[in-house]
């Protein structure tokens, strides 16, 4: 017996051989896939099963937001418009004013209520009180993936000063199931400091998640610092490596591409946030030709706004054509290659490739059911197409995490939406009135 049949969609599989089956069915028993195929040979084989009725619709991959920061969604709004630096004196100084585990999972849980609508399954996190964060998606059924966080800011906001957080880092690794520790970047970070969570990482087979050149100002700040650019300074303090993700890495040299290449390291790459702060254009096409895993993060609610990954997919197919410096190449990048790094790159790049990221036989059924019924996604012609280029985070009908049903008919079965955003509306007007501004805005 199995659990569910999504039956009767196309399915795109985002396996290695891109296999898409127009009339499918997607079998589901113990949390993980059992058998992917044609909807009759499986409504044959599975008679009876309980089933999700895909008819007029794609069923896909969980997408994979290989960097974000879900508790920021209750500073959304409030740094637009203004440069990194201004943007991290802004968001560090709310930060240390006002949240606690409570105020970060109730940030969550609303990030996780958004992630879920639009389809996404997994998201690789950094951010304070990461365990308030394993709690909230651990209530929600949704895969975050998140570990101890390290960043000398004054006044932190859970007030630990780093030997305390190094010491309490163990206790929370032994308790998540996909280990990862996430140091801020080489600019909020000493070498001292990054040499002993790498080390923490390493006693932990967790993966190591941190900013790297994320614009010019920070590549020239840790060279003046250190003598060497972020990406030197990773690979020369032995930080680069296969259980390593960059988040960002818009500022490289050909030097620094092939150091992260040659170390099996892969990167986080966010073309909405980079280009609303304006911290450049990542290179993207040349990183890619190097063989580096590449996924695609929505990064923080304060910089990107919006946690689903349509507009990040939509901006990597096509912001590279024009802005990589070289002659415009309508070639580049392009639909299959930015939807595989929403899926099945992304998992790839976060470490958990063999898990998650596409709709194979023993992985996780972590799965998608877009209503494609809908004018702008008329005709269906070429499914990576429609998902790169016309798609977006409403017309995502279902979503399945780990054998889970926790959208369903476009309701949110785990979270109680109304709750999740009228807590963190009071929590907005509080920090709102402590900054001296208007109560409500119009
Ligand atoms: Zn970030």
């Amino acid at each position: 017996m199995i659990d569910l049949l999504v039956t009767g969609g196309a399915v795109l599989t985002a396996d290695a051989a891109d296999t898409y089956v127009p009339d499918g069915a997607v079998a589901i028993a113990d949390r993980r896939i059992v058998a992917v195929g044609p909807a009759a040979g499986l409504g044959a084989r599975f008679p009876g099963a309980p089933t999700l009725d895909a008819r007029g619709c794609l069923v896909l991959p969980g997408l994979v937001n290989a960097h974000s920061h879900a508790a920021m969604t209750l500073f959304r709004g409030t740094a637009d418009d203004v440069d990194l630096q201004v943007f991290l004196d802004r968001l560090v100084a709310a930060e240390s004013a006002v949240l606690s585990a409570e105020v970060v999972r109730a940030a969550v849980r609303l990030a996780l209520a958004e992630s879920i609508r639009a389809g996404v399954t997994t998201a690789m996190d950094m951010y304070w009180f990461p365990e308030a964060g394993l709690e909230a998606a651990a209530d929600a059924g949704f895969r975050l993936v998140t570990g101890p966080t390290f960043m000398d800011v004054p006044g932190p906001p859970d007030g630990l000063d780093f030997a305390a957080r190094l010491r309490l880092a163990p206790e929370l690794l032994a308790r998540t199931a996909i280990r990862c520790v996430t140091p801020h970047s080489t600019y909020t970070l000493d070498p001292d400091r990054l040499l002993a969570v790498a080390e923490l990482a390493r006693e932990h087979g967790a993966l190591l998640h941190i900013h790297a050149a994320e614009n010019a100002a920070e590549a020239q700040t840790v060279r003046r610092r250190h003598g060497r650019r972020p990406v030197e300074l990773l690979h020369h303090l032995g930080l680069l490596g296969p259980g390593t993700l960059l988040a960002h890495a818009v500022h490289l040299t050909d030097e620094e591409i092939g150091l992260i290449a040659d170390s099996g390291a892969s990167v986080a790459h966010c073309p909405v946030s980079n280009l609303k702060l304006a911290s450049g254009v990542a290179r993207l096409p040349e990183l890619l030709a190097a063989g580096v895993p590449v996924g695609l993060g929505t990064d923080g609610a304060v910089s990107a706004n919006a946690l689903d990954l349509f507009g990040p997919i939509r901006a990597a197919a096509t912001l590279h054509r024009v802005g990589s410096g070289a002659a415009p190449d309508p070639t580049l990048v392009g639909a299959r290659t930015a939807v595989r790094m929403a899926t099945v790159d992304g998992a790839r790049a976060i470490g958990i490739g063999a898990l998650t990221g596409s709709i194979e036989v023993g992985k996780a059924a972590d799965l998608v059911v877009l209503d494609l019924n809908r004018p702008h996604l008329t005709p269906r012609h070429d499914p990576w197409s429609m998902l790169a280029y016309a798609a977006g985070p409403a017309d995502v009908r279902d979503t399945v995490i780990d054998g889970r049903i926790v959208l369903r008919d476009r309701r949110l079965l785990t979270i109680d939406e109304g709750s999740a955003i009228e807590e963190v509306e009071a929590l907005a007007g509080a920090l709102r009135k402590r900054a001296g501004g208007p109560s409500r805005t119009t």
